[in-house]
């Protein structure tokens, strides 16, 4: 007695772009909006008075690479 399985063949779907490019957009934007945030809020680039963002963000910014001080 034998209990072979067989395995269906798996057709390859297309990929389905017009679901996926809204959420690529809104992924890079909050990727660029957390990019700003930790990596140029600082100094003469800052769009907020104080420090506040800054140090939220200050180890982000030195694991991540970016100067500092
Ligand atoms: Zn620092």
């Amino acid at each position: 007695m034998s209990d072979n399985t067989t395995i269906p063949a798996l057709a390859p779907q297309p990929f389905p772009l017009r679901e996926v490019t809204p959420w690529a957009i809104f992924g890079l934007i909050i990727g660029l909006i957390a990019l700003y945030f930790i990596g140029l809020e600082q100094g003469a680039l800052a769009l907020f008075e104080g420090a506040t963002i800054h140090e939220f963000v200050h180890d982000a910014r030195h694991l991540l690479g970016f100067p500092c001080h």
